[in-house]
C-alpha cells in the first residue's frame, strides 16, 4: 500500500481524499498556493508545499511543481481530486513517468473520454445509446445544416472538447443555426484552444441521470447506482440525487448492465461517471467523467462505500473483493452546493468568514474546508460546503435537509443557503417532477416575482 499520497487540489475536496488517506494509515501532502497558507487542507496534512501564486495556472494547474513537490516529499502517488488536473492525460502521464502512481484511469481513457466525440463513437460501439446528432465533427455550417434537418430542430453544438457548460448554443430552427454555429465554434476556440463542433438533438424536457462506476485492474467493473443531477442553472449541477426519483430498480439495472459491460471491454479502471438525459423512458449518453464528481457523497451514503478509499485502494493494484449483487442501495441522499454567491444574482461573493456553524444529527454530512476566520478567495470556484442528508426514504430526506438547511449558519458571504431553502419547500421538487431546465424557471420566476 502507498506511505505518502499528495493530494493536487484545494478546498472540500481536498479534505475529503486526506480523510481517506488517514483511515487507512496514509500519509497526506498537501500543496497549496500562496492564497491558501491558512486553508484547512494545509493545516490538516501531515506536510505541505506551497506550489506558487493564487492564479491556478501557476499553481494547482502547474504540473511541474506539483511533480517537485511529491518528490522532495517522496509520496507515491497522487489524487487530483475534481477540477484542475484531474482530466489532463497529460499530467496523468507525467505522474507515471516520473514512477508515480496517479489514482484515476489510465491516460489513453482520459484522453478518449475528454473528447467528446471520440467518447460518443467509443460507447456506441460498445452498445450504449446516444443522443441522435451527427456522427462525429461537423467540417462546416451545410454540413451542420445537413444533421440538423435529418435530426430535427431544436439542436445543440457542442464543442468537442468542451466542459462545464461551456461552448455549447442551442439552434431552436434554420434561421439561428449560423449564429449557434459560429458562436459555439469561437467559444471552444478559445476556451479549449480546440474549435471542433459536433451536432446533438437538443432534448426538451429531459433529466440528467449519472451513473457511477467502479473498476479495478482485475477486470471487475461494478455500477453504484445513479444520481440525479437535473437541478442546474447554467449547466451547472446545484442538487443531486440518490436515486433519482423517477428510475425503478429494473431500469437501474438494465442500464447498470449496459454500463459495466462496456466498460469492462473498454479495460477501464478506477472510478467513472457516465452522464445521460433521460426522456420519454429512454436513457442517452452524454459524455463520461472519468475522476471523482463532486456529487460522489450521495451515492457513498446509499451504498456504504467510499469512492475515495476505493480509488486508492484500485489504483495500488487490489481486487475490488465483492460483486454487483453485493452492492445494496439503503434510503435516499440529497446534496445541495453551498456556493459563496449571491442567491438572487449569482455573483461570486468572496470575503471573510465571521461565523460558521455547521449543522449535524443523523444523517447529515457537511463536507467543507470553512472556518470562522477564514478569507474566502476570489481566485478559485466559488463552491464552499456541501450539505448531504440520508434517511430511509426521499420524504425524510427532504425534511431532514429542510431541518439542516436552517441550522446551517455562514455569516460574512452570501451563500446560495436561501436558494435551497426555497428549493425545498416548492411543491415540484417535492413531487420530484423537474427537468433539467425547471431551476432556471424557477430562478427567473422568483426575479419576476420580487
Ligand atoms: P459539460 O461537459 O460542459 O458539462 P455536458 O455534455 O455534460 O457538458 O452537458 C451539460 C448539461 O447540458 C447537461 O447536464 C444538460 O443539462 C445539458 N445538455 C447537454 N446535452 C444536451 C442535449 N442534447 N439536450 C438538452 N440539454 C443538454
Amino acid at each position: 500500500m502507498f506511505q505518502k499520497i499528495l493530494i493536487a487540489n484545494r478546498g472540500e475536496i481536498a479534505l475529503r481524499v486526506q480523510r481517506a488517506c488517514r483511515e487507512l494509515g496514509i500519509a497526506t501532502v498537501a500543496v497549496h498556493s500562496t492564497a491558501d497558507a491558512e486553508a484547512m487542507h494545509v493545516r490538516l496534512a501531515d506536510e505541505s508545499v506551497c506550489i506558487g501564486p493564487p492564479a491556478a495556472r501557476g499553481s494547482y494547474l502547474n504540473s511541474h511543481a506539483i511533480l517537485s513537490a511529491a518528490s522532495i516529499t517522496g509520496a507515491d502517488a497522487i489524487h487530483p481530486g475534481y477540477g484542475f488536473l484531474s482530466e489532463n492525460a497529460d499530467f496523468a502521464e507525467m505522474v507515471e513517468a516520473h514512477g508515480l502512481t496517479f489514482i484515476g484511469p489510465s491516460p489513453a481513457h482520459i484522453r478518449m473520454m475528454g473528447d467528446k466525440i471520440a467518447a460518443k463513437e467509443a460507447m456506441a460501439a460498445l452498445g450504449v445509446p446516444l443522443v441522435p446528432g451527427s456522427t462525429g465533427a461537423v467540417p462546416d455550417l451545410a454540413a451542420a445544416a445537413e444533421v440538423a434537418e435529418r435530426i430535427g430542430y431544436p439542436v445543440l453544438i457542442k464543442a468537442a472538447a468542451g466542459g462545464g457548460g461551456r461552448g455549447m448554443k442551442v439552434a431552436r430552427d434554420a434561421d439561428g443555426l449560423e449564429e449557434a454555429f459560429r458562436v459555439a465554434r469561437a467559444e471552444a476556440r478559445a476556451g479549449f484552444g480546440n474549435d471542433a463542433v459536433y451536432v446533438e438533438k437538443y432534448l426538451d424536457r429531459p433529466r440528467h441521470i449519472e451513473l457511477q462506476v467502479l473498476a479495478d485492474a482485475h477486470g471487475n467493473v461494478v455500477h453504484l447506482g445513479e444520481r440525479d443531477c437535473s437541478l442546474q442553472r447554467r449547466h451547472q449541477k446545484l442538487l443531486e440525487e440518490a436515486g433519482s426519483p423517477v428510475l425503478t430498480p429494473v431500469m437501474r439495472d438494465q442500464l447498470g448492465g449496459t454500463v459495466t459491460s462496456a466498460l469492462r471491454r473498454l479495460g477501464y479502471r478506477n472510478a467513472g461517471t457516465l452522464e445521460f438525459l433521460f426522456q420519454d423512458g429512454q436513457f442517452a449518453f452524454i459524455e463520461m467523467n472519468t475522476r471523482l464528481q463532486v456529487e460522489h457523497p450521495v451515492t457513498e451514503m446509499v451504498c456504504g462505500i467510499d469512492l475515495v478509499r476505493e480509488q486508492i485502494r484500485i489504483a495500488d493494484g487490489a481486487p475490488l473483493g465483492y460483486a454487483q449483487t453485493d452492492i445494496l442501495f439503503s434510503g435516499h441522499a440529497i446534496e445541495c452546493r453551498i456556493n459563496a454567491e449571491d442567491p438572487e444574482s449569482f455573483a461570486p461573493s468572496p470575503g471573510l468568514v465571521t461565523a460558521f456553524h455547521a449543522p449535524g444529527g443523523l444523517g447529515v454530512r457537511v463536507d467543507s474546508a470553512l472556518y470562522a476566520g477564514y478569507q474566502v478567495p476570489p481566485y478559485y470556484d466559488s463552491l464552499i460546503a456541501k450539505l448531504v442528508v440520508h434517511a430511509p426514504t426521499r420524504a425524510g430526506a427532504i425534511a431532514r435537509l429542510r431541518r439542516a438547511l436552517d441550522e446551517f449558519a455562514i455569516v460574512g458571504v452570501s451563500t446560495t443557503i436561501p436558494l435551497h431553502r426555497r428549493i425545498v419547500d416548492d411543491p415540484a421538487f417535492q413531487a420530484g417532477e423537474y427537468t433539467i431546465h425547471w431551476l432556471e424557471r424557477f430562478v427567473s420566476d422568483a426575479d419576476r416575482t420580487g
